[in-house]
């Protein structure tokens, strides 16, 4: 299987998974120049795409939705409350379920409730041929379904929106604070963190920090903040943050490998 990003974030959330002749878009957030370069990139030309998942209807996953099922008209598949917020975008709808799979081609997707501040938010776990993909974006705390997802997951797509002290001094406005730390809101460096640490299993080779708040969020801080969380960990995993805007990152589970932990010098 393979999972590529074309970008996480306030600007833009997009996900391409691929496995066999199967692939799949999840969420359609950046803008459509962009999706269609990616896409063409990773050799799903225009009338290869099997079909769109949307996570929840906030502009920054369904930005590009709207001309995306003109171009491409494949199948869109969201939850009930996330497709009563998107009527205006005309496409093939299929309705999906929280904990219900659904099988596209050769891909099992399985929605999982999250909480936002959304009408029917999901995260998705993602399987082919026994690899799992977890993959949740936005989320302000985490659920037992939440916890258990990550469990057999190879890679792990988790966000990482904002480290705590640079929220603090930034220069949001105290309600919007609020609602980023709150539970309908965003997990932040230190919530990743422990949720990785808590719930990650054997299994998981790569973890993508997504997500990343601009203003109160950077790469490295991000990522320093995981590994020191994880720097316990019996197995350490290649944690990579998700490149925010205009670059791709690509996960091949065939090329992923477990790698025993780094000794620690404290
Ligand atoms: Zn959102
Ligand atoms: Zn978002």
């Amino acid at each position: 299987m393979r999972v590529t990003s074309f970008g996480s974030g306030s600007n833009g959330n997009a996900f391409l998974v691929q496995a066999g002749s199967t692939a799949l878009l999840i969420d359609a957030g950046v803008p459509i120049r962009l999706l269609h370069s990616g896409l063409r990139h990773a050799g799903v030309g225009d009338s290869r795409l099997t079909a769109t998942f949307i996570t929840h209807e906030h502009v920054d996953h369904v930005r590009a939705a709207a001309q995306l099922c003109r171009y491409q008209p494949v199948p869109f598949l969201a939850t009930e409350g996330t497709i009563g917020e998107l009527r205006h975008c005309r496409a093939d709808w299929t309705r999906i379920r929280a904990t219900v799979p659904v099988r596209v081609g050769e891909i099992d997707v399985t929605p999982v409730a999250v909480s936002h501040d959304a009408a029917d938010p999901v995260g998705f776990v993602i399987e082919h041929d026994g690899v799992r993909v977890a993959l949740f974006t936005d989320l302000g705390e985490t659920t037992a379904d939440v916890r258990s997802a990550l469990s057999d997951a190879s890679l792990i797509v988790l966000e990482s929106n904002y480290d705590e002290h640079m929220l603090r001094s930034g220069p949001y406005p105290a309600h919007l604070k609020r609602r980023i730390r709150g539970p309908l809101g965003h997990l932040g460096n230190a919530d990743c963190g422990e949720l990785l640490a808590a719930h990650m299993g054997d299994r998981t080779t790569d973890v993508w920090l997504a997500h990343l708040s601009d203003k109160n969020n950077r790469p490295d801080i991000a990522r320093a903040s995981a590994e020191a969380r994880l720097g316990g960990a019996a197995l350490c995993p290649t944690i990579t943050p998700v490149p925010r805007f205009g670059s791709s990152i690509v996960w091949d589970s065939e090329q992923a490998i477990v790698r025993p932990r780094q000794a620690s010098l404290f």
